[in-house]
């Protein structure tokens, strides 16, 4: 998909929405900003917990086999040189001679006749290096060389140095895995697309360890093993973020474009305003990183299988997830416009149009499920309802563990109902007077629940709200 004007109106949209709502904002703002960085706000916080916490629930709550970790970000340099980083993690770099502008190399495509032109003012480009993209620091007091450090890259290298203490400690058996979610940064020679392309971005990993004497198609073999992430990947976006599956690709990388460690990846690609690209990878790394990590340590890292009495370096499977993609990937699926046309006036002049704004987020991921409303908020006996409703919502959804219930009294009813839209909120319960003037013997006072999708509004007995509300 190439990039339309349409497509990039999209993206200011959202990207105005998300400093407007309180989602996301530039990094280091009122100082003009750091290129590469952007800070959440309370409802983007509240986003992104939610999809950890959907994650976490899948990949290690759910499930027998995984073993949870939170390294340090900042590592031993030994760490780095063993993985390859040190050598190897580095991005094609140009510098234009004209107006000295730097550029990844291969993100600039080729002009009719086959040569590379500055993109921003058409002059000659020098020769292409190899930048690193670690950002590299100073541990402690000293500028020496044995005190650098890096800022983690990934967060991967985490789980490989601590899979020994996670045997030695827990004694799992093959197959299974470790995880974690946290900070990685890479100083990308040209961030951009909003948070898709960042310099300190988070991450959820998993390097899942399987015995290679397994035949790979069986139970525990690494081709197996491979396909059932392959399958969870799919059903975590669609069934935890309710991202839909028509926008979700798998793209199988080649031979020649895997990392030399890999025998299999691949990616998969979200259908973003801007084309399509890599939201998550799956990469089956062999021995690689245990087997350097060994050597270079001088730590024995084998396991001993029990049952079989065969020694030997396992190998692994990672599923790893940028959580900045993700939120990316929920809002921009999320953002929708409908026009709403206002009634023709008396003397025939044209009917007025609005624009109403919503993000279709799904109710898992939403950040404010159901807000909770007074029709006015000078009228004590609607405000006390209403603050006894959203009481009661807080106390039973938070007994099951459903979060992001809010009362809000500001404005006038329809500013309320456009911003909770804005916001994505599947759910508005307004106290009006008909909650205290008209009460049914039989069903007892009712409340209106309006659906954010349609912008309907529906009576509901506040005895039925909790069976009304799907959440
Ligand atoms: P790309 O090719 O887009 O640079 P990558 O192949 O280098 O990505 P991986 O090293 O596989 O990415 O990282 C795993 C995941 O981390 C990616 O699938 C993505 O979700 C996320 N990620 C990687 N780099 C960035 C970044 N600069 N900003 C935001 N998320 C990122």
């Amino acid at each position: 998909m190439k990039t339309t004007e349409k497509n990039t109106d999209v993206m200011e949209k959202i990207v105005s929405l998300a400093k407007r709502r309180g989602f996301i904002y530039q990094g280091s703002e009122i100082y003009g900003g750091l290129a590469g960085t952007y800070d959440f706000g309370p409802l983007g916080v509240a986003l992104k917990n939610n999809i950890k916490t959907l994650w976490w629930k899948r990949f290690v709550e759910d499930r027998e086999d995984m073993y949870g970790v939170d390294a340090a970000i900042l590592m031993n340099q030994n760490v780095w040189k063993a993985s390859g980083h040190v050598g190897g993690f580095s991005d094609p770099l140009v510098e234009c001679k004209k107006c000295h502008h730097r550029f990844r190399s291969d993100h600039i495509e080729a002009g009719k006749d086959g040569s590379k032109k500055c993109p921003d003012c058409g002059g000659e480009l020098g020769p292409e290096k190899q930048f690193n993209m670690m950002f590299k620091t100073h541990v402690g007091a000293s500028e020496g060389d044995e005190a650098i450090s890096y800022l983690r890259p990934e967060t991967a290298q985490g789980m490989f140095v601590n899979y020994k203490n996670v045997l030695d400690s827990l004694h799992p058996k093959l197959p299974f895995g470790l995880a974690q979610i946290g900070k990685a940064f890479r100083n990308e020679i040209a961030p951009r697309d909003f948070i898709f392309r960042l310099r300190e971005l988070e991450q959820m990993e998993i390097e899942y360890f399987v015995n290679p004497n397994v035949d790979a198609d069986k139970e525990g073999g690494w081709k197996y093993v491979f396909n059932h992430f392959r399958e969870q990947m799919h059903d975590f976006t669609e069934q935890d973020l309710g991202l839909p599956k028509a926008k979700v690709h798998e793209l199988e990388v080649a031979d020649g474009d895997r990392a030399h460690y890999s025998k299999r990846t691949i990616d998969f690609e979200f259908d973003y305003p801007f084309g399509r690209k890599e939201l998550y990878g799956l990469a089956y790394r062999t021995d690689f990183d245990l087997r350097q990590h060994s050597t270079a340590s001088g730590t024995d890292l084998s396991y001993f299988d029990e049952e079989t009495k065969e020694r030997f370096i396992p190998h692994c499977i990672e599923p790893s997830f940028g959580v900045d993609r993700t939120v990316l990937a929920i809002l921009s699926d999320a953002y929708h416009e409908e026009i709403i046309k206002g009634e023709v006036g008396k003397d025939g002049e044209a009917a007025t149009e609005e624009t109403r704004v919503y993000l279709k987020f799904s109710p898992k991921v939403a950040p404010i499920k159901v807000a909770v409303f007074p029709l006015l908020k000078n009228k004590p006996v609607l405000v006390e309802k209403a603050r006894e409703i959203y009481a009661m919502l807080k106390k039973e959804l938070g007994a099951i563990g459903i979060h992001g219930i809010e009362f809000d009294d500001n404005g006038n009813i329809g500013k309320r109902y456009r911003r909770q839209d804005e916001i994505g909120t599947p759910y508005c319960v307004t106290v009006d007077f008909e909650t205290i003037e008209k009460v049914d013997e039989k069903t007892g006072p009712t409340v209106t629940v309006r659906d954010r999708d349609f912008g309907k509004q529906e009576r509901v007995a506040i005895k039925d709200l909790l069976k009304r509300i799907k959440l």
